[in-house]
């Protein structure tokens, strides 16, 4: 308890430090935030970045799917509080358990159906404005974009096909626009098993949330199995380690922005993967780093249910 609380004070006293390892590796902790009020209340000296932006909040307000102009103005705030720093977007991750309704497909199995991108290039008018709004928006800082659920190499090809098509015309009509850098979550096990066949990603970020719910094929709120959910199980740690190795190989940036960087407990088998990016909730980043600064390569990993 003692050592508990000690960390805590640190962490509040310390948040605004990078976060090296005992041993002096640097480790990046972003955070994730969902609507741009958000960072209102967080000092941006605390963070490396933004890890991951949800976006599905602009869909589900009462004046039905958000225009261009009012996602333009969300994206540029964030990218102008970040002064400079890495903003990771992702494009709108809608169904499965983010239904909205009125735009999601009501189907049997949602977590295996029309979601995330799968989502996105079924309604591409929908897609174009999101895209035009992240184009435009890209001029006020480090912007990259994220999609998700991707779960094969055609999906990024697509998607990139969108973006260029739309800078193109913002391009025609005079309209200041930049090309981010476009990656992928890597939150599908197609993905996580053979990640070198999705090259044409600029960088990867792991959703471990989904990728232990659909290793282990436990629905990810079923309050019930969330015992069975755990993404320190080896088979889920045993992919993130895959997926690093497969990025650092081809010289291609890996964070993680599920749940489990966030938790104190899995941040050190985090490490033991070989992550050295972190995405986490903006109450936790003090004292995640404060995990950071404690953890040495050489310590033994913490005792945990299911590992061997
Ligand atoms: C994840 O799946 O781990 C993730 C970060 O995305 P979301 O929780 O929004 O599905
Ligand atoms: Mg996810």
């Amino acid at each position: 308890h003692e050592r508990y609380l000690k960390t805590m004070r640190d962490a509040d006293r310390n948040a605004t430090q990078p976060a090296f390892t005992a041993d002096g590796e640097r480790v990046e902790v972003f955070v994730n935030i969902a609507d741009p009020s958000e960072v209102d209340a967080i000092d941006v000296a605390t963070v490396d970045g933004v890890g991951l932006m949800r976006t599905e909040f602009l869909f589900g307000g009462v004046h039905g799917l958000p225009d261009e102009d009012v996602q333009y103005m969300a994206y540029r705030k964030v990218l102008e509080w970040a002064a400079g720093k890495p903003v990771i977007i992702r494009t709108a991750d809608i169904g499965g358990d983010k239904p909205i309704e009125g735009y999601s497909i009501v189907e049997d199995n949602s977590f295996l159906g029309m979601r995330g991108i799968r989502l996105s290039l079924r309604r591409p008018a929908v897609f174009r404005q999101q895209i035009r709004a992240l184009l435009r928006a890209a001029c006020f800082g480090k912007l990259k974009v994220m999609l998700p659920m991707v779960s094969v190499p055609d999906e990024i090809d697509r998607a990139m096909a969108l973006f260029e098509e739309e800078a193109s015309l913002l391009e025609a009509d005079g309209v200041d626009h930049a090309m981010p850098d476009i990656g992928i979550m890597v939150e599908v096990p197609s993905v996580a098993v053979q990640p070198a066949r999705f090259s044409r990603a600029a960088f990867f970020s792991i959703g471990s949330n989904d990728l232990t719910q659909y290793v282990l094929a436990v629905s990810r709120d079923n309050a019930d199995l969330s015992e069975l959910a755990d993404p320190a199980d080896p088979s889920v740690l045993g992919l993130i380690e895959n997926i690093v190795d497969a990025a650092r190989a081809q010289d291609r940036e890996v964070s993680l922005c599920g749940d489990a960087a966030s938790d104190t407990r899995l941040v050190p088998l985090l490490l033991q993967t070989g992550l050295r990016k972190l995405s986490v909730a903006a109450s936790r980043i003090g004292v995640v780093k404060e995990v950071v600064r404690e953890w040495r390569k050489a310590d033994p990993a913490p005792g945990l249910r299911h590992t061997a």
